[in-house]
């Protein structure tokens, strides 16, 4: 099938059409990369419609429980929900984080959602792109909402509040001191926090979880000009607050409906050229890696830097040129 007719198969809401999309833009071969951006210039104009949602959290925290319950609770109000997964720990360990096991499996079964695990190979930088290319094939497929899910154990959070509207970051009450296992970089880019597994046993608990993270967030700078980060508690398991937490998300969203520098559209805009800058960077360096000249000198001069015979600087500029075919300047 050609890119065009993917394109077209994907705007028509075909499942099949979308999943094979996704696996074209997840290829890594490089006679792939033309079609797979012809793919995405063609289904472009339908995009833009849906609510981004970024969802992090340590291990365990119930990101999948909660991802499904919301997603569930979503699509009864009549949305269509995509849910894209990060997880580079996949490539590096062999095993991912988010899980191998069958996830969100009630979710999976409705027809307005779709589900897709991480792609299982690539750095961090090579997941996020395919990632984010993967969110804009489900909304031109016609789901208003997309979840990017991540594990809250690292960079990735990063990535994919680079790529959403609004960050979530959900915690759970634990050992007494929930803030310690929390990294201070994840809580300055939240924008919404659900204390999740707030029932039984651990409701005082997720309580005062809720009132430690309140205090905390009063004392960083808002991510936002003007921006209350809520600490809203629910429970995935019981169902208990899902329906504010949904509330409160799309109240969140609407906020960002503003004209100027702090609203959506500019924020989209922001993103999309720090995406297209990565893209050149990626792509750069991928193709001085395959260089004839710069594959000739490269094993040279990292041995050479590896033993200190060479500076890494002197090295750099010498790949640099091979790859140029000058030298600088
Ligand atoms: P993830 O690793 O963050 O995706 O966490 P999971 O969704 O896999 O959940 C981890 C564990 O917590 C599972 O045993 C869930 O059943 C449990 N869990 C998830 N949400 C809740 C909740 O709201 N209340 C309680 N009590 N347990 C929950």
């Amino acid at each position: 099938l050609s890119a065009g007719g993917l394109a077209e198969g994907v705007r028509a809401g075909d499942r099949r059409a979308l999943a094979r999309a996704i696996t074209l833009v997840e290829s890594t071969r490089p006679d792939h990369r033309a079609d797979a951006a012809a793919l995405l210039d063609a289904v472009l104009p339908a995009t833009g419609g849906a609510r981004r949602l970024g969802m992090s959290g340590a291990p365990g925290a119930g990101k999948s429980t909660l991802i499904e319950s919301l997603g569930t609770h979503a699509i009864d109000a009549g949305h269509r929900v995509a849910v894209l997964a990060v997880d580079p720990s996949s490539s590096r360990s062999g095993g991912s984080i988010l899980g191998d096991k069958t996830r969100m499996a009630e979710l999976g079964r409705r027809p307005e959602a779709f589900i897709r695990p991480s792609p299982s190979s690539g750095t961090l930088g090579g997941v996020a792109r395919r990632t984010r290319e993967a969110m804009l094939l489900c909304e031109a497929a016609g789901f208003d909402v997309v979840v990017v899910e991540t594990v809250g154990v690292g960079q990735s959070e990063v990535a994919v509040a680079d790529m959403v509207d609004l960050f979530v970051l959900v915690v759970a009450p634990g050992g007494g001191d929930e803030l310690q296992g929390i990294k201070r970089g994840i809580m300055e880019i939240a924008d919404l926090v659900a204390v999740n597994k707030a029932d039984g046993d651990l409701a005082d608990a997720a309580g005062r979880a809720a009132t430690d993270l309140r205090n905390a967030l009063g004392l960083l700078r808002p991510k936002r000009p003007g921006w209350e980060v809520d600490v809203l508690r629910c429970s995935a398991l019981t169902g208990a607050g899902i329906d504010e937490l949904w509330e409160t998300i799309g109240a969140a969203h609407e906020r960002l409906r503003v004209d100027g520098p702090d609203g959506l559209d500019a924020l989209r805009g922001r993103q999309a050229v720090a995406w297209m800058w990565s893209e050149v960077t990626d792509t750069l360096i991928d193709r001085l890696r395959r260089a004839p000249a710069v594959r000739a000198a490269l094993h040279a001069a990292e041995k050479d830097v590896t033993a200190g015979r060479r500076s890494p600087t002197a090295a750099a500029v010498e790949l640099l040129d091979a790859f140029l075919g000058q030298p600088d300047g």
